[in-house]
């Protein structure tokens, strides 16, 4: 094969539940993640400039948000697809062409998505023929999001999110994710939260798994879904970016069933009843402040896949 390209979707979390800040710097976490039919697309082809001289691996990336993502080796894609050929034992070439449409910096994981995507795709090319167990391993490595990107479908991530398990659904779910302009970063995200913390003197304990949450998952229950949607990070993208709190109120305005911001933001998305309320709730979100453009979409859908 001289070229792979594998799709892979971006993630929402159902349920984020941070605990308190850990002495390695860290948070241990709840997260229910969920992936939706917001997809990226990764290529990875035999190298064009083969002379000794040429980088080993090269990215390119395409789409509306391009200029947002570096096309060196701080690439999420390029990064995973070294720690691959490390793995291996050996240095392997490859030319990758990202195609983005998952928002950049938008709390979907869209560089985490792209990382997954070229460990399957180069897993592929260079005929390695590992495991997806090897696959997990190494997206671990690589970023706490990235496992979640290989596997798709809904999972609850634990420890630092790395702690994966499968978790059962009944039918599909439809959303609408509202774009807002520019990135929040995730790391700042956090900081904010810790200091709201601090301020109020809240002491957040363990986090542990939403009940009914699971439950209203494996009923395929849209309406007890949505009210049972979490995210502890939500105050702090709100502290950053107060004009969040207008595209929320939009949402629930036009009856969406549960609303809330996506991981660290700025995305928000809301749970509709059915495709059509998904439809008219993007419609009218496209003028509240705050929101760039809305996308409709479905979940859960499977990770990382290849198509070509
Ligand atoms: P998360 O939800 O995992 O916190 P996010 O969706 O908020 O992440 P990403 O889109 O993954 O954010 O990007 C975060 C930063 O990572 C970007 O600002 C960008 O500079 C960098 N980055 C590196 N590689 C990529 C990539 N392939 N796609 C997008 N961003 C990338």
């Amino acid at each position: 094969m001289s070229a792979i390209t594998v799709r892979v979707p971006a993630k929402v979390n159902l349920q984020l539940a941070v605990g308190p800040l850990r002495e390695d710097g860290y948070h241990d976490l709840v997260n229910v993640f969920h992936a939706v039919s917001i997809f990226d697309e990764v290529t990875a082809a035999e190298p064009g400039d083969v002379s000794a001289a040429a980088p080993p691996l090269t990215v390119r990336i395409e789409g509306e948000s391009a200029g947002e993502v570096p096309a060196n080796d701080d690439n999420l894609a390029v990064r995973a697809a070294r720690a691959l050929a490390g793995h291996a034992g050996r240095s392997y070439r490859a030319d990758l062409l990202i195609r983005k449409s998952i928002p950049v910096a938008g709390g979907m994981a869209g560089g985490s998505a792209d990382a997954a995507a070229a460990l399957v795709a180069c897993n592929e090319l260079w005929g390695l023929g590992l495991p997806v167990e090897d696959l997990m391993e190494i997206a671990a490595d690589v970023g706490s999001d990235v496992p979640f990107a290989l596997l798709g479908g809904t999972a609850v991530g634990t420890g630092r999110g790395e702690r994966l398990s499968r978790l059962e659904t009944s039918g599909a779910f439809h959303w609408v994710f509202a774009l807002a302009d520019g990135g929040l970063s995730t790391p700042r995200v956090y900081g904010e939260c810790d200091r709201l913390r601090e301020e109020a003197g809240t002491d957040p304990g363990l986090p542990v798994a939403s009940e009914p949450l699971l439950a209203a998952l494996r009923e395929g229950d849209a309406a007890a879904l949505g009210r049972a949607l979490t995210n502890d990070l939500q105050p702090a993208a709100l502290s950053l970016r107060p004009s969040l709190a207008h595209t929320l109120h939009a949402g629930a305005e036009l009856g969406a069933l549960g609303s809330l911001v996506s991981g660290s933001g700025p995305t928000c998305a809301f749970l509709a009843a059915s495709e059509t309320h998904a439809a008219e709730i993007a419609a009218g979100l496209k003028n509240a402040e705050g929101c760039r453009a809305a996308v409709t979409a479905t979940g859960p859908v499977p990770g990382a896949v290849v198509v070509g």
